[in-house]
């Protein structure tokens, strides 16, 4: 089993930018953050993060460039990690189509971190479709996109400024995709 993590941005697309955050670096530690807590899980983690090899990555290259090294590595899923922006609360989830393999996972790794957000009164958008969505329409794997949170809402930004909150939202990432993938520990267990 191999996992893509794309951290959404990087480079010179900081993404959203608000109350002192910047998309790029939560979801850089989130996506960091989840791939060490799955450490211990049989499964190849991969961060694919354009701006790691060049710094003066544009957004065009943060969203083409994941999706085709997924491709090319022949990965079994890949998980999109963003924060939202543009007046609003709360957590949403996106996959390209309903019913699909994707879909299907989506709904328990939706379910894990909803189950985390609603102890901080985060509310759940919903477990939303997008065909627009460069990186859910170029991988060839499941795919899903997070959304964990509007960077500009005073609550939100209040709690991704928390290295606490961070932890344990990648926590739970981790633990949904263990459920949602059927991961098992090394060794078989
Ligand atoms: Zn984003």
């Amino acid at each position: 089993m191999r996992i893509v993590i794309d951290p959404g941005h990087g480079g010179k697309d900081p993404g959203a930018v608000a109350n002192g955050l910047t998309e790029k670096r939560l979801t850089w530690d989130i996506a960091n953050l989840v791939k060490q807590k799955l450490a211990n899980v049989d499964a190849d983690v991969i961060i694919i993060q354009p701006s790691a090899k060049n710094p003066n990555s544009t957004a065009k290259d943060e969203v083409n460039l994941p999706p085709q090294e997924a491709n090319r590595l022949g990965a079994d899923f890949f998980l999109s990690i963003h924060i939202n922006a543009g007046g609003g609360t709360g957590f949403e989830s996106f996959v390209y189509s309903k019913g699909s393999k994707a879909d299907r996972i989506r709904n328990k790794l939706h379910h894990q971190i909803m189950q985390y957000l609603k102890k901080y009164n985060l509310p759940d958008r919903g477990k939303k479709y997008s065909q627009w969505l460069g990186v859910l329409r170029m991988t060839k794997m499941p795919a899903v996109l997070i959304e964990c949170g509007f960077i500009d809402h005073p609550n939100d930004a209040r709690l991704l400024a928390d290295p606490k909150f961070i932890n344990g939202l990648a926590n739970e990432i981790a633990y949904g995709l263990i459920v949602a993938l059927g991961l098992k520990t090394k060794g078989g267990k």
